[in-house]
């Protein structure tokens, strides 16, 4: 029996009765839920909100970014496991089950009549296949979503990577100004603190020496970045989380005006029977009592990220009235490569009168350390923008990722991370797409859920002739300003990532005015319904090398400003 039929049973079951009424429901509690959260909160005197999210809390504040633990910021290579924790793989192929050294009375796979063996596990997609997946795409269950533990980077696109999106550009720069405030962006915290001294040796060094050595027209640059350094210590910083975006509006968690509801699936929308433009309510299953319960609102926003948001489109029977659903796809690809900085530099570092008085205190402190680097000199962070010429963007810092940990190989203090993003082509037919939505024609096959119980998302993404000559003479580049500052570490000589490791996907719920190559409309409000909206980086319809959240928080605080619209002219 199919999952629709058995959800239409519980609603039957649940006989349209609702446990909970609001104004508006947000699915998502990641930084596009909280903008929405804190523009209805704080600009309607009385809407009340009620937010779902199928992860658990796990951290005092509501949706704080982990790295603000002054154990990370102690250790950044701790964190690295903190990402690995977090991330949970999207489509998995059935793995080679065949173990050849599993002798004895043991069971093994049956050997199917074309000669193949294979194991469908929980959670594995026997739909995958290899060559067209983003094998490295994951989702974040966690309340503050991937914000919890994500790298901040927040760089204004150049005008050739916002080519489709329908909102005017003036309106966009004035969202884009609000979506910095919302994320708290800056891009001065490493350069020079109020009294004007540097306050990062190490990235002041690796950005004079790009400056130095990159023709101008590269611009390079200080990343633009979440980051605040914190008052009551300039060591550390607090990094923006889900909780920065809602701010002062969190003081409302808990009273009538904003529920919060954990661990808690969205499990599709309920359309009105009579009015076919209408949501009527939301379909919810409690993960803990696993028990089924119906909420209603005036207005349905979700915010469930690339792939949960067209997920609970996909479940809610909407795929076949959607035909943009999932597609337009675009994923970046990635060259990552660490490299030792030169000796040259670190001379430079050694000699440079500005810096020493902090060297002999850090030496007088700890005579032995051969470095003239103090242990809590702050990361460089540092990037060279996209330009029409060099078509990518590029971060070259040391952040933790779910990969490039220096560990005991080096000091991590003269390792840089260089990481560059590449653009994929907007392509229709790049495409995530869902078990049992129309293009399996509601066939319904083992396997196909996935360990939340929601259908199973499959990849259908290959990048263009023009994507991988692109990325080409990107990891070029790379090779060449790599070459700027030092040597690679071994073990991360240049390298392509596995695809889908960006986790910046876009295009699955994009907006646009043509119902047929898009999901919603300028203000994210989904095309043939009044009262539903998607948010998140499925709504960006270009494809961009730079980082999305900035981008999506800016379509985001439009699709708001439409929601407090709909619901004066609807009371
Ligand atoms: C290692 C790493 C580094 C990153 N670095 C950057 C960066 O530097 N710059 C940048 O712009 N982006 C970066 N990102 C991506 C960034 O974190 C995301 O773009 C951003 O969090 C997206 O926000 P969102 O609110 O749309 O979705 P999310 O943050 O993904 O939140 C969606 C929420 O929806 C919940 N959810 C999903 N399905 C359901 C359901 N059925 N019912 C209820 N709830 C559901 C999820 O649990 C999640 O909490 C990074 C991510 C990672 C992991």
């Amino acid at each position: 029996m199919s999952y629709r039929l058995s959800n239409d049973h519980i609603h039957k079951d649940l006989q349209g009765r609702s446990s909970y009424d609001a104004d508006v429901i947000i699915a998502g509690s990641g930084p596009v839920g909280m903008a929405y959260a804190r523009t209805i909160l704080e600009k309607s005197p009385s809407a009340t909100v009620l937010m779902i999210e199928i992860g658990s809390q796990d951290d005092p504040v509501v949706g704080e970014h982990h790295k603000n633990s002054i154990k990370f910021q102690k250790d950044i290579d701790a964190f690295v496991n903190v990402i690995k924790g977090a991330l949970q793989s999207v489509s998995v192929p059935p793995a080679d089950t065949y173990i050849p050294t599993l002798v004895g009375d043991s069971w093994t796979p049956p050997v199917n009549k074309d000669g193949s063996s294979s194991l469908i596990f929980q959670g594995s997609n026997p739909n995958q296949i290899r060559e067209k997946n983003l094998k490295a795409s994951a989702m974040t269950r966690t309340v503050g979503g991937m914000a919890t533990h994500w790298t901040c980077a927040c760089p204004t696109p150049h005008p050739e990577e916002i080519v489709n999106n329908p909102i005017p550009k003036a309106e966009r720069d004035e969202l884009y100004v609000q979506a910095r405030k919302l994320l708290n962006v800056h891009n001065d915290q490493y350069d020079k603190n109020a009294k004007g001294d540097d306050i990062s040796i190490r990235h002041n060094v690796v950005k004079k020496t790009l400056l130095d050595n990159l023709p101008q027209e590269r611009n390079v640059q200080s990343l633009p970045l979440g980051v605040e350094r914190r008052r009551d210590n300039p060591a550390y910083v607090t990094w923006t989380g889900a909780n920065t975006v809602l701010g002062d509006q969190a003081k409302l968690l808990g009273t009538k005006r904003f529920t919060l509801k954990t661990e808690t699936r969205v499990t599709r929308l309920v359309p009105d029977e009579i009015d076919p433009k209408k949501i009527n309510g939301m379909l919810l299953r409690n993960l803990k009592n696993d028990k089924d319960e119906l909420v209603t609102a005036r207005a349905y926003v979700i915010t469930c990220g690339a792939i949960g948001t067209p997920q609970i489109l996909a479940n809610s029977n909407l795929a076949g009235s959607i035909p943009a659903l999932g597609r337009h796809l675009c994923e970046q690809s990635i060259a990552f490569c660490q490299i030792v900085m030169k000796n040259e530099i670190i001379d430079y570092i050694k000699k440079n009168p500005d810096w020493q008085a902090r060297i002999k205190a850090h030496h007088d402190k700890h005579p032995k350390d051969p470095l003239p680097i103090p242990f809590a000199d702050p990361e460089p962070q540092v990037m060279v923008p996209y330009t029409s010429k060099f078509p990518w963007h590029t971060q070259i810092h040391r952040d933790a990722f779910s990969y490039g940990d220096v560990g005991p190989r080096a000091d991590a203090r003269v390792v840089v991370d260089l990481r560059f993003f590449g653009r994929q082509e907007v392509l229709e037919k790049n495409r995530v797409y869902f078990a049992g939505d129309s293009s399996l024609k509601g066939e319904w096959v083992a396997g196909s859920t996935d360990i939340y119980g929601m259908p199973q998302a499959t990849f259908e993404v290959e990048r263009s002739q023009k994507d991988k000559i692109n990325d080409q003479r990107m990891m070029k580049d790379m090779c060449e300003v790599a070459s700027l500052l030092g040597a690679y570490l071994p073990g991360s000589n240049p390298q392509f990532m596995d695809p889908g490791l960006a986790l910046h996907i876009t295009g699955t719920t994009r907006i646009g005015k043509d119902p047929n190559s898009s999901v919603a409309d300028p203000s994210s409000c989904v095309h043939a319904f009044k009262n539903l909206w998607v948010g998140g980086n499925g709504c960006i319809p270009d494809s961009m090398g730079a980082n999305p959240t900035l981008t999506s928080v800016m379509i985001a605080l439009k699709g708001a400003g439409a929601i407090l619209d709909f619901l004066k002219t609807e009371s």
